[in-house]
């Protein structure tokens, strides 16, 4: 079994009277996170950590803040194309740990609901994802949310592999065509 480690970092700004989305939870708070999509710093992050454990480029690579499709976007979907890249490189994430750096709102009430969609995202339990908060102090950054996140991936084990697609055992073993 092989394994890979991943890191994702990102920081959006925070914007008085746009809904606030954090981890795929929409909380209630006076700001929300202004950015091409709908800013949430949290799966971005992930998102990054996710791409570079099999060293698929980054969120960039896949949908360019150019692009006008992803204007507004649901942040899920970004995601959602990073666990793609890992199933396809042959990997599933074992666990992890993300770090968001905010003034407000707090997120320890929320830290539940956020580890619960977390790992239904990830498609692993939510013992496996790990949240914490921190307040920006004496870093001059009140105005913006930062997020970090460390992800572990395992290879998927061929056996599962074989369970999901018997097709696959079929290949070159029958010549009689
Ligand atoms: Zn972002």
């Amino acid at each position: 079994m092989s394994m890979r480690i991943g890191h994702g970092y990102d920081s959006h700004e925070f914007k008085l009277g746009v809904p606030l989305v954090i981890g795929g939870v929409k909380l209630e708070h006076t700001h929300g996170l202004a950015g091409h999509s709908d800013g949430d710093v949290l799966l971005h992050a992930i998102t990054d950590a996710l791409l570079g454990a099999v060293a698929a480029g980054d969120i960039g690579t896949f949908f360019p803040p150019s692009d006008k499709r992803w204007k507004g976007a649901d942040s899920v979907i970004f995601l959602e194309e990073a666990m793609r890249q890992i199933e396809i490189a042959g990997f599933r994430v074992v666990n992890i740990d993300m770090t968001l750096i905010l003034a407000a709102p707090k997120i320890v009430p929320h830290a539940e609901k956020l580890r619960a969609r977390v790992a239904e995202l990830l498609k692993i339990i939510p013992s496996c994802v790990g949240i914490k908060a921190k307040t920006p102090e004496g870093t001059g950054t009140d105005n913006a949310a930062i997020a970090h996140a460390v992800v572990l991936l395992e290879s998927i084990p061929l056996e599962t592999l074989l369970e999901e697609d018997e097709a696959c055992v079929c290949v070159g073993e029958d010549e009689d065509f």
